[in-house]
Parts: C-alpha cells; sequence; structure tokens
C-alpha cells in the first residue's frame, strides 16, 4: 500500500498508549515500564478522570519508565482551562512533554491558551475528533496545537489524512496518528509531516487476535512488511469464528 502512496520513510517512531485511569499503580508501572524496556522512547497515560490522583499517578509513571523515556499524558477534555494550567505546571516536575487534550477540544481558544502559556517542552497535542479538513484546518487556524492527530478511521480515510499532512505542511507543523496503528502504518510511512504514530494498547490487542501480519515495533519502530500486499494483513477467519453473531 505505502508503495502507492509514494513512501518517504520505511519505517514510524510509535508510542505505547494506554495507562487507563481504571489501571492500579502497580498496573500503570507495569504496561509503561514494559513499553519502555522494549525500546519505545515514548509512552502516553490518562489523565483527568479523577484529578487528585493525577499527580501521585504521573509520579508512579515516571518512576517506572526512568528519565530516558518521554512520558505523555492524555486528559480527553477533562479538565477545566484554569485546572489544566495548573496540571500543566504541576506535570512539568515529572518530565511531561506532551499534553494531548488538557481541554474540550471544542474550545480552541482554550486550547490555545495552554499552548501559549504550558511550559517550554511540553507540546498541546488534539485533532482526534476530525471528520473533515475543514476540522484541521480551524484548529491549526487557531494556533491550537504544536502537534496536530488525526484518525484515519474517522477523517474521511487515507486521502483525507493525507490532505491533512499537507495542511500540516503548508504550516510547517508536525501530525500524530491516532489509534489504529496497523491501519496507518503504510499512510504514515507515506506523510512526510508524521512524526509519530500511536501504539494503542486494545487495539494492538484485538488486531493481533483477529489478524495475521500485524507488525510488532523494532527498537521502538513499526516497518510495513512489503512482501505482502495491500496493508499486510490477513483476516483469521477461523479465530474469529468464536465472535460470530
Ligand atoms: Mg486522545
Amino acid at each position: 500500500m505505502v508503495t502507492l502512496f509514494g513512501p518517504v520513510r520505511d519505517g514510524v517512531p510509535v508510542y505505547g498508549s494506554g495507562g487507563f485511569t481504571s489501571y492500579s499503580l502497580a498496573n500503570l508501572q507495569q504496561q509503561l515500564g514494559g513499553w519502555s524496556d522494549n525500546g519505545i522512547a515514548r509512552v502516553k497515560m490518562k489523565v483527568g478522570r479523577d484529578p487528585e490522583r493525577d499527580i501521585d499517578r504521573v509520579r508512579a509513571a515516571r518512576e517506572a519508565i526512568g528519565p530516558g523515556t518521554e512520558l505523555f499524558v492524555d486528559a480527553n477534555g477533562a479538565y477545566s482551562r484554569k485546572q489544566a494550567l495548573a496540571m500543566a505546571d504541576a506535570f512539568d516536575e515529572f518530565g511531561v512533554s506532551w499534553f494531548e487534550e488538557p481541554v474540550s477540544s471544542d474550545d480552541l481558544a482554550g486550547l490555545r491558551l495552554l499552548r501559549d502559556r504550558a511550559p517550554p517542552g511540553m507540546d498541546i497535542a488534539a485533532g482526534e475528533y476530525g471528520y473533515d479538513l475543514r476540522y484541521f484546518r480551524r484548529m491549526l487556524k487557531a494556533g491550537a496545537v504544536d502537534v496536530l492527530q488525526a484518525d484515519a478511521t474517522r477523517c474521511a480515510g487515507f486521502t483525507e489524512f493525507l490532505k491533512v499532512d499537507a495542511l500540516c505542511e503548508a504550516r510547517c507543523m508536525p501530525l500524530s496518528s491516532h489509534c489504529a496503528p496497523i491501519l496507518h502504518l503504510h499512510l504514515c510511512c507515506a506523510s512526510p509531516r508524521v512524526r509519530h504514530m500511536e501504539y494503542f494498547h486494545d487495539h494492538v490487542r484485538i488486531a493481533t487476535m483477529l489478524f495475521e501480519g500485524v507488525p510488532a515495533p523494532v527498537d521502538g519502530v513499526l516497518h510495513p512488511n512489503l512482501s505482502r500486499p495491500g496493508l499486510g494483513l490477513e483476516f483469521k477467519h477461523a479465530d474469529a469464528q468464536q465472535y460470530a453473531i
């Protein structure tokens, strides 16, 4: 597939993504630390469901991954503006370098406020809900993010994702793919502005159950297998049978 799109790289760095708020501290540390031990250079955890616990959870995550792995947080728009500003300062103590949806993605002025006032070295990211090119253009025009995110399963597929990449190119902005790594891999190998891909725990788990040919990161980078046709995947019909309805 990437050959058809026009490759610009032969692999894409990933960030391990999970760290759900339902996890115990031990589970959180085990998952994020595991990715870090496997050579993935950046990991992401959820925050915002229970703000009083967030600092302890972020501290525990940092302890598990050590100083050399980037730590990302995703609030899914859960904080108010002023709360998010305070949390940005608090997360900075633990070297958080990516603050995703600190406030609602509908609040472009709020994202801009965070972008302007977050500590140096902390990127503000959003864009996962974009369904058309105008959504991404509005977000970029508002100066709402340091890194734009896009999801090819939502934004009208591969074609629109490539257009979002072109929008980023025109504004010298980086792009990161949201979820569904097996669908984004070939696309991201053909998108010049892509910085990294989200290696989302639940999607990797389900993809591995249902498809042959799911690539695993090597030294934190996913490479498409060009010896296989299409996306390099084959549906495991027999394994899927038990889930038929
Ligand atoms: Mg998110």
